[in-house]
């Protein structure tokens, strides 16, 4: 296939990065291919994460989330060893996600445990993370962050002609608020019946129900990527409304909204 004279980020055809990251030899042919696409690779990752395949899938699961929302702009990933409990994070202020707490000898364990065990329920019937959903969709779901980050900062920029363009948490807050409850009015009532808000993000996993709105759409995100039309109704509204609302005429209206 020709290299190189394809555009950017256009749809999901067989010249998309993250079609070229899946079909890259090699796992330093995967982070230049991401590097072009503007999701950077910190040394750290390749010092810290001693598993390539799970590297190159999390490149692969950046790149499809970048390509589904463009306006999520250049991420940066790295790896922060010193943390025990977490297994990834997102840092907003400088649009970076992080493999946390990995350090070569606990990478196959970690790695294994949410290939495999993954989903693991607890005594009440509620899954950790959403059904079908791997180590690699944790990377999906940090991307989620980044994509209410991205639509809170243009939101911002549009707010203030430009003066301001990044977003503070408050307005993070509210726009992932906007987009749950948005998401949730958008469904049919056969679909919804008689749940609220609370009930259909248990449906999704329990931390999307535990964490508030930004992991309510982290995990829809994570279920939306990994099942397809098979993810859980919600999951699905919420990625439609995070479609919507970080198209640029939706940007204007609530910039506009927050005057
Ligand atoms: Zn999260």
């Amino acid at each position: 296939m020709a290299k190189g004279n394809r555009p950017r980020g256009g749809g999901g055809g067989g010249g998309s990065p993250r079609e070229r990251i899946e079909n890259a030899r090699t796992l330093s042919d995967a982070i230049q291919i991401a590097d072009r696409a503007g999701i950077h690779t910190s040394a750290e990752v390749l010092r810290d994460v001693h598993d390539e395949q799970l590297i190159k899938d999390g490149l692969a699961e950046a790149a499809w989330v970048k390509e589904e929302f463009p306006i999520v702009g250049d991420i940066q990933i790295t790896s922060d060893p010193s943390h025990k409990s977490a297994y990834m994070y997102s840092d907003l202020g400088s649009n970076t996600i992080a493999y946390a707490g990995f350090n070569g000898e606990n990478t196959r364990m970690r790695a294994n445990e949410y290939r495999a065990g993954a989903v693991l329920t607890d005594r009440n019937g509620l899954t950790d993370s959403p059904k079908g959903t791997t180590m690699k969709h944790v990377v999906t779901h940090e991307m989620g962050h980044q994509v209410v980050r991205a639509a809170s900062d243009a939101i911002v920029a549009k707010a203030t002609n430009g003066k301001y363009t990044t977003s503070t948490k408050a307005v993070q807050d509210v726009v992932a608020d906007r987009i749950v409850q948005t998401a949730y009015q958008s469904m049919p009532t056969s679909q919804r019946g008689r749940r609220g808000v609370s009930a259909l993000s248990k449906s999704i996993s329990k931390y999307a129900w535990s964490g508030g709105s930004h992991e309510t759409i982290a995990e829809a995100l994570a279920d939306y990527r990994a099942n397809g039309n098979n993810a859980q109704p919600f999951s699905k509204s919420i990625y439609n409304t995070l479609k919507s609302f970080t198209t640029s005429s939706n940007i204007d209206a609530l910039a506009s909204s927050l005057r």
